[in-house]
């Protein structure tokens, strides 16, 4: 049984003010929820010292949204995987596709990542998805398997058992477009026949694997319910407790 995990990306939303505002509120709401449902957020690398002391006596975890490949040194503006585990942050997400579209984030790179992520024994949610365009070419199979083995070329099957993928069709992310339960699914079902090529069927079986765009209240559940679809991760619904709360409810 895979247990579902749902987490939150605030992408560039709540410096610590806003997050402390936010913690406090889901904490003394969200009670016995984590029962049956992994919980991650995701702030902003500024607020994330404020996100591990609010949550450091709950279940709940906390995700960097980004990590360099780089160790430390002359690389301006960077943050590298040895900070976050100093702030004890457990997860972080790699690949999102506004890093790889807005940020010219290559699958090279991508890969490199997450080798520094293992190394240093943390964990990736690891991003793919393809584009509309692709998906009207017909690219879609050729697009997760691309993103895949490039993306998770030399992890062993421990670091891909530790890692948490989301499928994330571009065309649904912030659009309000959401993939149909049955597409999502599809798309599910082929990422854990390419992981099996690769891991084996052990390590495809296990893997969890979220689905992300637009995911919202009204939605979660017929999502969840997909027999590949363990979890979700939720960007503009994951800003208020409110709706967040109902989506780990309803998708749990
Ligand atoms: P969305 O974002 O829920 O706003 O579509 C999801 C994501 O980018 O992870």
């Amino acid at each position: 049984m895979r247990k579902p995990i749902i987490a939150a990306n605030w992408k560039m939303n709540k410096g610590p003010a806003e997050t402390e505002d936010f913690l406090k509120g889901l904490i003394s709401k969200i009670g016995k929820a984590t029962d049956k449902c992994d919980v991650v957020i995701a702030p902003p690398f500024v607020s994330l010292p404020t996100a591990t002391k609010l949550l450091a006596s709950h279940d709940v975890s906390v995700a960097a949204q980004n990590v360099s490949q780089y160790d430390a040194g002359a690389y301006t503006g960077e943050i590298n995987v040895m900070m976050l585990k100093e702030l004890y942050v457990p997860y972080v997400i790699i690949g999102h596709s506004e890093r790889r579209a807005i940020f010219g984030e290559t699958d090279e790179v991508l890969n490199a990542k997450m080798h520094k992520v293992r190394e240093t024994n943390l964990k990736a949610i690891f991003c793919i998805g393809e584009t509309l365009e692709e998906r009207e070419a017909g690219q879609l199979d050729e697009v997760l398997r691309r993103q895949l083995t490039e993306g998770l070329k030399g992890l062993s099957e421990k670091d891909v058992l530790e890692t948490v993928l989301a499928y994330e069709p571009v065309w649904a992310i912030g659009t309000g477009v959401t993939a149909s339960p049955e597409q999502a699914q599809e798309a599910h079902a082929k990422v854990r026949v390419i992981l099996a090529e690769s891991f084996g069927g052990e390590v495809a079986d296990k893997v969890r694997i979220q689905y992300g765009g637009s995911v919202k209240p009204d939605n979660a559940a017929e999502l969840l319910a997909q027999p590949d679809i363990d979890g979700a991760l939720v960007g503009g619904a994951s800003m208020e407790v409110g709706s967040f709360l109902q989506i780990i409810e309803n998708g749990s």
